[in-house]
């Protein structure tokens, strides 16, 4: 590590210990803390994942890290401190929330931050660097290896929020991506760890065709993926927080689809299903997941479901299946 990298560590390091100190133990950090405190977040859990609060004030970090000795330069190159058109320094994150973003090792890299009052963006983090690449990192994987390891299953979740309210509820096998899409670098790293990955994101648009996505790729690097799904609008947060720990257990993550059904659902929003038409372009590309399938008894699964769906008889899905399959060699 070059002494440069050590020194932007260390200023995380010391960082982190200011602003969780200043959430739990001072009046600057109040509203930090009550925020959490109001969206259900324990101290016990705050402490564990080290949040913290960055108050409103211009330099509030600049002085207490220019104090300690770190060289100013650096820190803007960190991206703890922005350097202004007067060529004067602000701090990054002002009246945030602060989730320490570490790395595989545990070591904090980067933070992300909540606005608290409206500011935009909501959420704001530290850009890249030698040491924090946002596609290489998940957050809490430090914390949910173990879990992921032991449970043979991991759960990729949107937020950090997300992360946050399922660990605090005893699922503790949850990772999320840092604000970006899923890369094939964290499907790799996921992949070396577990045969299982259940995508579990926002229920919404965005997070439905993000599930997709994540799920293919995860697929490609292989996985068996499974995708959960939640009332509309809703993410893990907001279901664990109204209906409790055990129905996201099991009404969501022991409850998620296949990726044959999440496919079949999922593809629907491409076809008409009332147009002769649309439902033949449908089955067919449907037809073509399925012939992918190599385990029979899970190919009958769907093809009877079809078949009572879309009333032809298994005979003539199986038989338009082989001849995917022969094509496929
Ligand atoms: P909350 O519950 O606090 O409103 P959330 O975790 O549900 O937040 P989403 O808006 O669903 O947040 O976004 C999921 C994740 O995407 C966030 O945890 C954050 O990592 C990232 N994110 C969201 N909004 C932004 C943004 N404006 N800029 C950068 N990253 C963002
Ligand atoms: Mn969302
Ligand atoms: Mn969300
Ligand atoms: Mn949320």
């Amino acid at each position: 590590l070059s002494e440069e990298n050590q020194s932007i560590l260390s200023a995380h390091e010391w960082l982190q210990k200011l602003y969780h100190h200043l959430l739990r133990f001072t009046k600057d950090g109040k509203e930090g803390y009550q925020y959490l405190i109001d969206r259900g977040i324990k101290q016990e859990t705050i402490d564990l994942f080290q949040l913290g609060f960055a108050p409103n004030v211009k330099d509030f970090t600049a002085e207490f890290l220019e104090k300690k000795g770190f060289h100013q330069q650096v820190l803007v190159k960190a991206g703890l401190l922005s350097l202004r058109d007067d060529d004067t320094v602000a701090d990054r994150f002002r009246g945030r929330v602060i989730f320490p973003i570490r790395n595989h090792l545990g070591k904090t890299v980067a933070f992300g931050g909540r606005a608290i009052a409206g500011q935009e963006p909501k959420y704001l983090n530290s850009p890249e660097s030698d040491l924090f690449q946002k596609g290489k990192l998940l957050y809490n994987f430090d914390q949910a290896k173990k879990h992921i390891r032991s449970s043979g299953e991991a759960i990729l979740l949107e937020g950090y929020m997300d992360v946050i309210a399922a660990f605090q509820a005893g699922v503790k096998n949850v990772i999320a991506t840092l604000g970006t899409s899923l890369t094939e670098n964290q499907a790799k790293l996921l992949r070396r760890y577990v045969d299982t990955v259940v995508v579990c994101y926002d229920s919404d648009n965005a997070g439905t065709e993000a599930a997709y996505k994540a799920a293919n790729l995860l697929r490609q690097v292989g996985c068996k993926v499974k995708v959960a799904r939640m009332e509309d609008g809703m993410d893990p947060d907001d279901y664990i927080k109204a209906y409790g720990a055990n129905a996201f257990t099991d009404k969501v993550i022991k409850a998620s689809d296949t990726y044959m059904s999440f496919y079949m659902r999922y593809m629907k929003k491409d076809y008409n299903l009332n147009l002769e038409g649309d439902r033949i372009n449908y089955l067919e590309i449907v037809l073509k997941q399925l012939a992918v399938i190599d385990n029979a008894v899970e190919r009958e699964y769907y093809v009877k479901e079809l078949s009572r769906e879309y009333g032809l008889t298994m005979d003539t899905l199986n038989q338009e299946i082989l001849k995917i399959r022969q094509n496929m060699g």
